[in-house]
């Protein structure tokens, strides 16, 4: 259909796909630089989301190092992050009990001392109100699908999403078809498992040179707690119980703001047991001592889950292309030991805008961004990254207990000896490591008590998720056939369990079984384009403004 459309066309200079932290450091830096030099650019940011910060969800501890640079005097400003960390904890968890490893152990940059609590949804919203006041155009509620390519594959823009189309991918009488928005240069910061991000980097191999991309998917709830149980600032992460050895991940808890504790769960997408069902892992986690202390007496107010990258400096792609950039985990610049991407999500966010600002200034456009990755190459992003690099090989290949204490090792050679040169590569994408049904064993999960714990369908309820029911259903299948077919004799379907909003389910009709997709549920975590081992599911945006509408998340 979109083919034919007769399209309204937006001229900018640069075109930004995603509101998170990446996108709008990026947008920012331009506009600065563009001040700072008394020149014109034209910036217009684009964001799924039905307003800055519906669609982020993080921890989130964060590293200021890049707040300090983009904006020197945040602190001074009414930013939302304003809990430091004050205590910094961390367990490897046994079903009761557990050991907590001294902070000394562990090398200096695991440190949270420094670093602030929030939410990243906030701190987004605020950045892009600094953006619009620089100027920038942020676009939220427009949903970006293809890209517009020029006659020799540059980049030359993205077109976004028709509205009003129906269930049956037919125009309804609200059919509005969507804009072409060209720029001399398109960045891409859609985050972990963006749509356009993958697109790109098959059709011009941009992972020709990396090893795979790792993910995770991480849920979280947040809860307000009884004032005399708050501790502002206070940071614990786990590892261990309820995950078995071979299964990598944790969970984090964070108190900040007014009485409120981030707790959330993280399940490395490796994982090898078709029966594991990440959302009833993370409620499992809650019951421990460690965790419902801080929990109990306090109410659930949220809920969500997203992907998360894991494959660090080895995993990162190239990041120019004719026209355009990826920025932020749409590359992969997550710390996965540390469970922080954000600060180099804006890092390089506002490399490739420096790239960008200059090019456009020496006349250029919809050509490489070569400066951009060199930048990338001598900036703290690669030093962090390089420290740690080793360390999700090293718990892949020997299991959690002496994964962790190899990568340990790892981290401290590599701080202490920085020369040393070798990398382990990851051995396989995650969603071939998923085993027969018939070679594990079943896992048992507890009821949920709804006070503690909770079931999927209130969770998401409390999501804010909402996506109109006439509109094609955008988690697409390449062959209808395998889920019940294939992925159900072998692998008991995991897609049943690893999605965290039941969006799939396989339901009895008379004799036969039928795969339902109950897309309107969707969180649009992007775990099934991860994860389906036949990798036959592939997520593409709704209509603008539709998934969830997180709030301080
Ligand atoms: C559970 C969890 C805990 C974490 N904890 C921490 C932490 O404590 N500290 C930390 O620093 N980091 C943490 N991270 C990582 C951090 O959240 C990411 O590194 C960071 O959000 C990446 O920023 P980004 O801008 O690249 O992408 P995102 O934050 O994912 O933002 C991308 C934006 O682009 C939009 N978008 C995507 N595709 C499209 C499209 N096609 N059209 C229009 N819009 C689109 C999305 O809606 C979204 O708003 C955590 C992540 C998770 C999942
Ligand atoms: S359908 Fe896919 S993207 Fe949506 S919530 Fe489920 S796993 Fe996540």
């Amino acid at each position: 259909m979109d083919e034919q459309v007769e399209r309204e066309t937006m001229e900018f200079d640069v075109v930004i796909v995603g509101a998170g932290p990446a996108g709008l450091a990026a947008a920012i830096r331009l506009k600065q630089l563009a001040a700072e030099k008394g020149k014109e650019v034209s910036v217009v940011v684009l964001e799924k989301g039905s307003e800055v910060g519906a669609h982020i969800l993080s921890g989130a501890v964060i590293d200021p190092i890049a707040l300090d640079k983009l904006i020197p005097d945040w602190r001074e400003q009414d930013s939302p992050l304003d809990t430091p960390v004050t205590e910094d904890r961390f367990y490897y968890l046994s079903k009761a009990g557990g050991i907590g490893l001294p902070t000394f152990t562990m090398p200096p940059l695991m440190s949270n001392h420094g670093c602030y609590i929030g939410s990243l949804g906030s701190l987004c919203r605020w950045l892009g109100e600094q953006a619009e006041a620089l100027g920038v155009e942020v676009y939220p509620g427009i949903s970006v699908t293809p890209t517009i390519e020029g006659d020799n594959g540059e980049i030359k823009g993205v077109i976004t999403g028709d509205m009003g189309v129906g269930r049956d991918g037919k125009p309804t009488e609200n059919y509005t078809p969507g804009i072409a928005l060209t720029g001399k240069y398109t960045l891409i910061a859609e985050g972990a498992r963006g749509s356009l991000s993958k697109a790109l980097i098959r059709k011009l191999g941009l992972d020709a040179d990396s090893g795979p991309q790792k993910f995770g998917i991480g849920l979280k709830e947040l809860w307000e707690v009884p004032a005399e149980k708050h501790k502002p600032g206070f940071v614990q992460h786990t590892m261990g119980w309820p995950l078995d050895d071979r299964t990598g991940g944790g969970s984090f808890l964070y108190h900040f703001g007014d009485n409120l504790v981030a707790v959330g769960f993280v399940v490395h997408l490796d994982y090898d047991n078709p029966y594991l069902h990440p959302f009833k892992e993370f409620q499992r986690a809650k019951t421990h001592p460690r965790i419902r202390e801080h929990l109990e007496g306090g109410k659930r107010i949220s809920y969500g889950a997203r992907a998360l990258t894991e494959g660090g400096w080895q995993a990162i792609p190239r990041l120019v292309f004719p026209g355009g950039a990826l920025m932020g985990c749409s590359a992969g610049f997550m710390n996965v030991p540390r469970i922080k991407g954000s600060h180099n999500a804006m890092l390089s966010g506002m490399l490739a805008a420096e790239a960008a600002f200059d090019a456009i200034q020496a006349g250029r456009a919809h050509d490489v961004l070569d400066a951009y990755p060199a930048a990338l190459q001598s900036s703290s992003i690669a030093t962090e990254l390089k420290k740690v690099r080793n360390v999700k090989p090293l718990w892949s290949r020997f299991g959690t207990r002496l994964g962790v204490m190899l990568g340990g090792i790892d981290m401290w050679l590599n701080t202490i000896f920085p020369f040393l040169g070798h990398t382990l590569k990851h051995l396989k994408p995650d969603f071939a490591s998923m085993r027969k049904k018939d070679t594990v064993e079943p896992i048992q999960y507890d009821k949920p008590d709804g006070v503690l714990t909770f079931d999927i369908l209130s969770s998401v309820f409390i999501s804010g998720t909402n996506h109109k029911e006439d509109q094609p259903v955008h988690l697409l299948l390449t062959d209808p056939s395998i889920p019940i077919e294939k992925n159900l004799p072998e692998y008991a379907e995991p897609a049943q369990r690893y999605c965290p909003a039941m969006v799939y389910e396989v339901v009895e009709e008379g004799d036969r079984l039928r795969f339902q997709i109950n897309a309107q549920n969707c969180v649009h975590c992007k775990t099934c384009d991860v994860k389906d081992p036949a990798q036959n599911i592939t997520w593409v945006p709704p209509e603008g403004g539709d998934g969830p509408n997180y709030v301080n998340m």
